[in-house]
């Protein structure tokens, strides 16, 4: 078959299964999740694999659940990813009343074009060569530390991100080309884009230790954590005129505990913060001197500073040639003035780690409207956000597996990774470290 009739048959799949789509991704985002807690979530994408025959396995780093379909001919694995976690916005106006969860990331509308291109591909795999793994991974919203750190002394998980955890246990080990396509509404109307990659970070967990005394009796007699990390907050401020342009660092903390009674000198402050930037290197130079800032709070106080470092996502690295596929497909469905060229972005997604060691795409899509993470954020078009979304997916899997996945077969040859899956997993580990510091004269 040509690859023109392939794609009239995929397509005429999803326009016949429109109204199934739209609303499996309103049921999910009416009954949002947080990450490794989607138990409800991965049980709707469990059931539309059952719907259309397609063998699953689930339970995979706690919640995802992965599909597989096969062609007609051996060749690479590509995987076509979507996340099925929510973050936690209490003012979102689909919120959960207990937990806060809100599909304020718009994750429902990859899961509705994950079964869109899954109606689409069952069709025609026949015709295509090697697999296509549809994969509803955890936990890319890296919040809930506490929780994690549960699960992690429980030891279910080691990594806060889904796609960290699944790398970790194998579940990429076969997987030769990974993709995914996340909404947006930096841009009203029916367009899409690829940015120049996306900031990697590391988080910390930060406690200073200090002496309780009577604020007013005897303040001498105490050890003010509080003003430790005063001081250490004006240090990190000290540092932001030696941060390079081009690493876009961010670091921004917030104190969770300041102190227990106003009439008691503060004897233990905790505070959380990140260390964001355009490159390992960069968080890695970052983080050093955000640490130096923090010991010189301490050291001027006298007082003691705990530092955790939690391994946080790497910076996304799009692979060119793949790129080039999805807008030359996008631009066939949109128009090409609609296909838009955007610098890197300073946010950061654990699709990084993976473009680290896989070729892969981090491409924006859809037609949301309101801010990101935002209550307002919220399908504005969904023609777009779920089935052209979906299609523009499609035409990039056919282009990909057609004539003996000659396309896909080029990438992976040429394809350099920045990191191999050992050096990744020992790279995660070099940033997980506790110290406990205090000057000593
Ligand atoms: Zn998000
Ligand atoms: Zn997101």
């Amino acid at each position: 078959m040509t690859k023109k009739e392939l794609i009239k048959i995929a397509f005429k799949e999803i326009d016949a299964n429109r109204d199934k789509i739209i609303h499996f991704a309103e049921s999910i985002n009416r009954e949002p999740e947080v990450g490794f807690q989607e138990i409800k979530t991965a049980a709707k994408v469990k059931a539309a694999f059952a719907g259309l025959c397609i063998k699953y396995q689930s339970d995979l780093a706690i919640t995802g659940v992965r599909g597989m379909l096969a062609g007609g001919k051996e060749g690479p694995t590509l995987a076509v990813l979507a996340e099925l976690d929510a973050i936690i916005n209490r003012d979102h106006p689909l919120a959960d009343k207990e937990s806060g969860a809100a599909h304020g990331c718009g994750h429902f509308a990859q899961l509705a074009q994950l079964i869109a291109a899954a109606y689409g591909l069952k069709a025609i795999m026949k015709e295509l060569s090697g697999r296509v793994v549809l994969f509803a991974v955890p936990a890319e919203e890296f919040i809930n530390l506490e929780f994690r750190e549960g699960l992690k002394s429980e030891g279910r998980i080691k990594y806060f991100g889904g796609k960290q955890e699944l790398i970790r246990r194998g579940e990429f080990d076969n997987i030769d080309l990974v993709f995914m396509q996340h909404a947006q509404s930096d841009y009203p109307g029916r367009k899409a884009y690829i940015s120049a990659g996306s900031n990697g970070f590391i988080g910390k967990s930060v406690r200073f230790i200090g002496r309780a005394a009577h604020a007013g009796a005897a303040p001498f007699k105490g050890i003010n954590a509080l003003n430790a990390f005063n001081i250490a907050l004006t240090a990190i401020h000290a540092q932001r005129e030696t941060f390079k342009d081009q690493d876009m660092v961010r670091v921004h903390p917030v104190i969770t505990k300041g102190g227990d009674s106003v009439n008691t000198v503060p004897s233990e402050i905790k505070v959380e913060l990140y260390v964001r930037a355009r490159t390992i290197e960069a968080v890695k130079e970052v983080s050093f001197k955000v640490d130096r800032a923090l010991k010189a709070g301490a050291m001027a106080v006298g007082a003691q500073v705990e530092i955790t470092n939690i391994p946080g996502y790497l910076p996304v690295e799009n692979n060119e040639k793949l790129r080039r596929i999805w807008e030359d497909n996008a631009a066939k469905l949109l128009g090409k003035e609609n296909i838009l060229s955007v610098g890197a972005r300073s946010s950061s997604t654990d699709m990084g780690d993976l473009t680290q060691i896989k070729p892969g795409i981090h491409p924006y899509v859809g037609s949301f409207s309101g801010d990101l993470h935002s209550k307002d954020f919220k399908v504005a078009d969904e023609e777009m956000s779920y089935l052209i979304s979906a299609k523009i997916s499609l035409l990039t899997i056919i282009d990909l597996l057609y004539d003996g996945a000659l396309k896909a077969k080029e990438i992976i040859a040429d394809f350099q990774p920045n990191l191999s899956k050992e050096e990744y997993l020992d790279l995660l580990d070099s940033l997980t470290y506790h110290t406990r510091w205090e000057y000593k004269s």
